[in-house]
């Protein structure tokens, strides 16, 4: 039982992981979900099993049966060694990148990573002596021209959560591997249904379980999963770090991954029938969502991706701030709001202004991010028209 972890047979088809991965009944008196562990103490019978710290449980900080559970079927999922749950999406980036890197070293972030992914490399990694430098995020193959010898470990999220470029992840693992550099993805935007870094070439896989595993905007949660090379580092930096995620959140997440596949699948098709017209809508500069062909990367979303995920975002023509709020103030159906994957449709507009150093941010007008969740297709429509309408009237 303690090594639930890499237990559900490779090949198994990704439904089948879903539904039946990471459930014990027989442990557990033949109920049907793996119960809610809530623990620290764990009871050693004998000075012997003191000793020989060979049961299958040591310390509730390490995990139990219910994290186990969302471990396994992250694991089969993303055809990794092992994965680790951290208590954030955020925590899974951080300890990912300190899995790889010491002072002295440099990592190279790609310019559309996550605001946060940023701030903790320029504001911690800084401070540990480790420089963060940050690449075009169409760099490709061209990603050998910046490493150096001191360079260690590279992130990508492929695409840009904000800005959605699709970054050419084969080119850049092969580029890294020739120097024996640990390449890392963000993969929360595809989820493991329709994105697989480890076979395209990536060491880790970073999710932020919050927003698609979980499905509910509940609770939070975050999953690093590695080839067998990268496990070693990965868990003895969350477990120096002390990091614990509760049996409670597990217990969530494991809830939502059940319903994983068929919203996923869902998501795609809402998000891109409304992305379609949208892109059709008069007052709209342009649309960025990888899945429709006229975006620049679409043709390499085609090669590397098997579907699409629930967030891209839309471009309004310059206008000012006070037309910006009539446009969100008022919208009846989307709301406004961090986070996304859940049930509800959100609608962000974002700054750009900070977070992009390598290749600036050229667009003129306001950045919106919208999650589509699920909600009436027509009603959302109507809501964004209307939006639309009161962002031309306020220009
Ligand atoms: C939300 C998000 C994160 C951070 O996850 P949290 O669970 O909020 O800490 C990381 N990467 C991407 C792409 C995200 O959207």
């Amino acid at each position: 039982m303690s090594d639930q972890n890499n237990k559900i047979p490779a090949n198994t088809a990704v439904e089948t992981i879903l539904t039946h991965g990471g459930r014990e009944p027989n442990d557990h008196f033949g109920f049907v979900n793996t119960p809610v562990f809530r623990g620290s103490t764990v009871l050693f019978k004998t000075l012997a099993d003191l000793d020989s710290q060979q049961q299958p449980y040591l310390y509730g900080r390490a995990g139990n049966p219910t994290t186990e559970g969302v471990e396994s079927v992250v694991t089969a999922l993303e055809g990794a060694h092992r994965t680790q749950l951290v208590p954030s999406g955020l925590a899974a980036i951080t300890v990912a990148l300190m899995s790889c890197l010491r002072s002295g070293d440099e990592v190279l972030i790609s310019d559309s990573a996550y605001e946060p992914t940023r701030a903790f490399a320029d504001g911690y990694l800084a401070k540990a002596g480790i420089k963060a430098r940050y690449f075009d995020p169409r760099i490709g193959g061209g990603i050998a021209e910046l490493i150096q010898a001191n360079t260690r470990a590279i992130f990508v999220e492929s695409p840009g959560s904000l800005t959605f470029e699709v970054q050419d992840l084969p080119a850049i693992a092969a580029a890294a591997h020739k120097h024996d550099i640990r390449v890392i993805v963000d993969n929360t935007w595809a989820s493991p249904l329709f994105y697989k870094p480890l076979a395209l070439g990536a060491d880790i896989v970073v999710h932020s379980a919050t927003k698609m595993f979980s499905g509910h905007s509940d609770t939070f949660g975050g999953t690093i999963s590695t080839t067998e090379a990268a496990w070693k580092d990965v868990e003895s930096t969350r477990r120096l770090l002390g990091f614990y995620t509760s049996g409670d959140e597990a217990f969530l997440l494991s809830r939502g991954l059940k319903t994983l596949a068929i919203r996923m699948r869902e998501h795609e098709q809402r998000a891109l029938d409304f992305a379609s017209w949208l892109e059709q809508q008069e007052g709209v500069a342009s649309v960025l969502h990888p899945a429709l062909p006229s975006h620049p990367d679409h043709a390499l979303w085609k090669r590397d991706f098997t579907g699409s995920g629930s967030l891209f975002s839309f471009v309004l023509p310059r206008g000012p701030r006070s037309a910006l709020a009539a446009f969100v103030d008022d919208l009846r159906i989307f709301s406004m709001g961090y986070s996304w994957g859940g049930y509800e449709s959100l609608c962000l507009p974002a700054k750009l202004v900070k977070n992009r150093t390598a290749v600036p941010w050229n667009s003129e007008g306001h950045l919106l991010r919208l999650h589509i969740g699920f909600e009436d297709l027509e009603d959302l429509k109507s809501d964004l028209a209307d939006g639309l309408e009161r962002y031309a009237k306020a220009r």
